[in-house]
């Protein structure tokens, strides 16, 4: 029995990257009809879950699969994680067929800047084209590669790793074991160091706002630079730089059609994404950058459960 409006499929996508679990009930074409957030108890996390999508199925029986990211990386041939930082040990390599388990439903995992790549391509600032590289810039930098449609995920799940690409060969040491990555420069823990760094030894940077806080965050700088400061503008115009020069390797290297960059550090609006158009339009190759279109992706926060439910759906087909 099914209502007039609710005959079509729906799908729910979870968002396990934050310590909140985002989800939502996503319709066929990629929106949220409804959403739950609950702050995530690690020890519960498989009965946490299953409880949201147990209520979401009340709400919406027409609930056809789930799409879960992940912050880890997940072979999607045999739906193992292969490394996640931030699961719980007890769930990690069989996480796919526990939340299979827990949920009685069909069950799709996928890395989280994956799925946020998939949703930012499927609806968000992707929409249209056909090859996407998606950058996401917060805590860390992660990225995806979008060929034809499809998640292209390289020889062993690892192809799109754009926080590890080395922006400056003399640079500080990444948790990745190589030194001077863009992470280690542009990401916002990077953002707040190279601010500190600079406020230390300058004397002029002591006239910015941010030297009252001692303990700002990357968002802080974002904010001020908002409101003029110099220096924090200066921030983040330097941090634009060096993703732009990331993004001018990119182009040179896939010709890709579209770029869109997400997370919270983009939250700075024109600010960051205005140098890195111009740092990829000075390093590029010129016929690359001319037939690229770089933008601000358009989902926010719910990128990744729009994107896993997306995944979900067309995993059907
Ligand atoms: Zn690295």
């Amino acid at each position: 029995m099914t209502s007039a409006s609710g005959s079509e499929p729906r799908f729910i996508g979870i968002d396990l990257s934050s310590p909140v679990l985002r989800v939502a009930i996503v319709n066929n074409d990629g929106r949220i009809e409804e959403r739950r957030e609950v702050r995530i108890d690690a020890d519960q996390l498989l009965g946490q879950v299953a409880q949201v999508v147990s209520e979401l199925r009340g709400v919406n029986s027409n609930i056809e699969a789930v799409g879960i990211a992940i912050p880890g990386l997940v072979n999607r041939q045999t739906d193992r994680v292969i490394a996640s930082r931030d699961l719980p040990l007890a769930v990690r390599e069989n996480l796919h067929s526990e939340f299979m388990k827990a949920t009685g439903a069909r069950v799709e995992i996928e890395n989280d800047a994956n799925a946020a790549a998939y949703g930012e391509y499927k609806v968000g600032a992707g929409r249209g084209s056909r090859d996407m590289f998606y950058i996401t810039i917060g805590a860390g930098i992660g990225g995806a590669i979008i060929l034809e449609g499809k998640l292209w995920t390289g020889a062993s799940g690892f192809a799109g790793e754009f926080g590890h690409i080395t922006i400056d060969t003399e640079g500080l040491e990444c948790e990745c074991g190589n030194t001077g990555c863009l992470e280690t420069l542009a990401s916002g823990p990077s953002i707040v160091r190279r601010a500190n760094d600079r406020l230390y030894r300058d004397g002029t940077s002591s006239l910015s706002k941010l030297a009252i806080n001692k303990n700002f965050t990357a968002d802080d700088v974002a904010h001020e630079a908002k409101n003029g400061d110099d220096f924090s503008m200066m921030m983040i115009e330097r941090t634009g730089k060096y993703i732009g020069t990331g993004v001018a390797s990119v182009l040179n290297l896939l010709n890709i059609e579209r770029v869109v960059l997400g997370g919270g550090v983009m939250d700075a609006g024109e600010l960051i994404l205005n140098p890195i158009i111009q740092e990829a339009r000075r390093r590029a190759f010129q016929p690359c950058f001319e037939a690229t279109q770089i933008l601000a992706a358009t989902l926010g926060a719910d990128a990744a459960s729009i994107g896993a439910a997306m995944l979900a759906r067309d995993a059907t087909a």
